[in-house]
């Protein structure tokens, strides 16, 4: 925990403590703690006691008793030491006033058995047996400490009492008048009354802030809060009278019990307040195998009373607070706030604590209720533990809280990147798509422009490079195409086959070159003669020329090819610094194909004519037509 963020409230708290502590300090000093409830008693004077270790005596033997000497009890000692002996105690009550009733009054709740023999005169006249073995509503009076009604008959009166009890043989014996200690108890009433009214409030308030919170340390500090009050109540005989009045068992237990607990309580409070795990893991081992060994404790108490054990009780109480306040003091030198505020609050029970354990041993004398003394001691550890508790509380929250805010900020950032993200992967799509698209259109034009030359590629194959009309790869497929359309519509078609004469000759005197010419003038007058659309010229091969003239009857093709055989005759041609003039022969096929006719009869009909044509002396024309041959038959 960051102490900067504790800082914060430290000025506040610490006037809250102040106010806090020394309104209670106050309390108890205006309530004239100190002088008014000093109680106005006579304490006995002369207490002689005698151990009696093997239960020999009876009151009878002790009367007659002088083997055994008793020894002087001395002013300050209440307590004779804690054994689980028999004890024999006397006194002389002397000037007992009878106008006003007197009280003795044993002040300690926890005596098991008490026999007490009011003796005058070695007679006994009076017996009254108490202890807190015996039902509440056994007691003579019935009041939380021992109260017994001195007979008033006689002015000196002698008194024996044996007591047999587990645990320290403290044994404070006062005299006192009955209406002094009716206003001395009503005055303790109210402080008790006002002091275990604050604890369960603490304690009750706490258990209901776990019940809203659910934070566990509100649950411990409550159970160690309560478990401290009735742990308290029962040293008081408090627990005995109001809570338990009816068990005599629980009333032998109840320290050893609810001590147990609240020790186990406070060793977890310190372990989960401090969050020692987080500073020292075998620290925390350590801390709860102590809170283990008080739970132990308190499974123990229920076989043995507490006060049977109460050395070793004692030692391992003083270890455990040892190391408590050593780990709380480690911690605030470490620079944990809230340790200093502990240890502050531990200090303040153990002071008072040990103080009234020194002045219950005799060791010093406080010249005050010690009871008292350690009750200011635990209301102001109480008060200063539940504002600590308070503090980090809110502290935790305030941290979970920035913690569940950054949280929130964290997450609110991912989606933010992740809205981002998806912006860029949007984006990079339609970049994408974009591409794609642009692409795509370029494949398509390279696919259109590749289809284009792949179409003049082919327009190029059906040409013929030297005279730039159709080769003779396309007359074949023309031919064949225009048989079959002139066959299906039955409409007449003419071929027409020309070869130059004599060009062997030509080569032969000017050259190939010149020849050459001869070929490319006879093609362009050939190509310029054909008016109609479907009619076309091929170089068949060589100096061969062919002529596919569709819907054509025979006497059109003879006017045609008899106009192209004139003008190339007429034609005198220009090349190599040379004027000739050559002739042509030409051989016409004309039909109407019947599917059962070859589809190369009429250009067979048309070669044969050329031939014919060569024949009859050459640059002349032949022609035929097979339908002629059909009607002659
Ligand atoms: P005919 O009148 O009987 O046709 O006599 P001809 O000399 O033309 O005889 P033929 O048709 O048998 O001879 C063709 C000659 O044409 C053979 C070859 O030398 C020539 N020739 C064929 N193709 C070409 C060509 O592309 N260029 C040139 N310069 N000469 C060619
Ligand atoms: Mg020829
Ligand atoms: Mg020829």
């Amino acid at each position: 925990m960051p102490n900067s963020q504790f800082n914060l409230f430290t000025k506040k708290d610490w006037l809250l403590f102040s106010i806090i502590v020394f309104s209670i300090i106050a309390i108890f000093t205006t309530t004239n703690f100190s002088t008014d409830i000093l109680p106005s008693h006579t304490e006995v004077q002369d207490v002689e006691y005698l151990v009696d270790s093997k239960k020999r005596h009876s009151i009878a033997s002790i009367l007659i008793n002088t083997t055994d000497t008793w020894q002087q009890r001395t002013q300050t000692q209440t307590s004779i030491g804690t054994s689980n002996q028999k004890h024999w105690f006397r006194f002389t009550l002397n000037d007992i006033n009878q106008a006003k009733p007197m009280l003795l009054v044993i002040n300690n709740a926890l005596l098991d058995n008490i026999s007490l023999w009011f003796i005058h005169n070695k007679k006994i006249i009076q017996e009254y047996h108490l202890g807190d073995s015996l039902k509440f509503s056994q007691r003579v009076i019935e009041h939380e400490n021992f109260l017994i009604p001195v007979p008033l008959h006689q002015q000196q009166i002698q008194v024996y009492i044996s007591t047999h009890s587990k645990g320290a043989q403290r044994l404070p014996i006062n005299v006192w008048q009955q209406k002094d200690y009716l206003e001395y108890s009503s005055k303790s009433v109210l402080i008790m009354g006002g002091f275990f009214g604050l604890m369960l409030a603490m304690g009750l308030s706490n258990l209901f802030f776990y019940i809203t919170t659910r934070a566990s340390t509100f649950l411990v500090y409550a159970g160690y809060v309560l478990f401290l009050t009735l742990t308290l109540a029962a040293l008081q005989g408090l627990g005995y009278r109001y809570l338990w009045p009816n068990s005599p068992w629980l009333q032998q237990h109840a320290v050893g019990i609810f001590v147990n607990l609240a020790f186990c309580m406070s060793i977890l409070f310190c372990n989960l307040l401090l969050n020692i795990k987080a500073h020292s893991k075998r620290l925390n081992k350590l801390l709860n195998a102590n809170s283990a060994l008080f739970l132990f404790g308190f499974v123990a108490s229920f076989i043995i009373p507490l006060q049977t054990i109460i050395k070793p009780f004692f030692v391992v109480v003083l270890t455990s607070g040892i190391i408590i306040l050593s780990v709380s003091i480690w911690l605030w030198f470490k620079g944990q706030i809230i340790a200093r505020y502990y240890t502050i609050a531990w200090i303040v029970l153990f002071v008072s604590g040990f103080t009234v354990s020194l002045d219950t041993l005799d060791v010093i004398n406080v010249n005050f209720p010690s009871f008292y003394l350690f009750m200011l001691g635990a209301v102001i550890e109480t008060v200063l533990l539940a504002l600590i508790l308070a503090i980090n509380h809110n502290q935790q929250r305030r941290a979970l809280l920035s913690t569940q805010e950054a949280l929130i900020d964290k997450e609110r950032q991912t989606q933010q990147a992740q809205r981002d993200l998806l912006v860029t992967q949007e984006n990079a799509t339609e970049e994408l798509e974009y591409k794609v698209q642009e692409r795509t259109l370029e494949l398509e034009i390279a696919l259109r422009e590749l289809s284009e030359t792949n179409q003049e590629l082919q327009e190029k194959n059906t040409l013929d490079a030297l005279t730039g009309i159709r080769n003779r790869s396309f007359f074949d497929k023309k031919h064949l195409a225009e048989v079959r359309r002139s066959r299906r519509e039955q409409s007449q078609l003419s071929i027409v086959m020309i070869d130059i004469d004599h060009f062997k000759k030509v080569n032969d005197q000017y050259g190939h070159l010149v020849g050459d010419e001869c070929i490319k003038t006879v093609a362009k007058i050939l190509q310029s003669a054909l008016k109609r659309p479907s009619d076309v010229a091929c170089r068949y091969g060589g100096e061969e020329f062919a002529l596919i003239l569709p819907s054509t009857d025979l006497v059109g093709a003879q006017i045609l090819v008899e106009q192209l055989r004139a003008e190339i005759e007429n034609t005198s041609i220009q090349a190599e610094e040379v004027s000739i003039n050559i002739t042509i022969s030409a051989g016409i096929g004309t039909a109407t194909l019947s599917f059962e006719q070859p589809e190369d009869s009429i250009l067979s009909l048309a070669d044969k004519q050329l031939y014919a044509a060569k024949n009859a002396g050459r640059n002349n024309v032949q022609s035929s037509s097979l339908d002629v041959f059909k009607q002659q038959d």
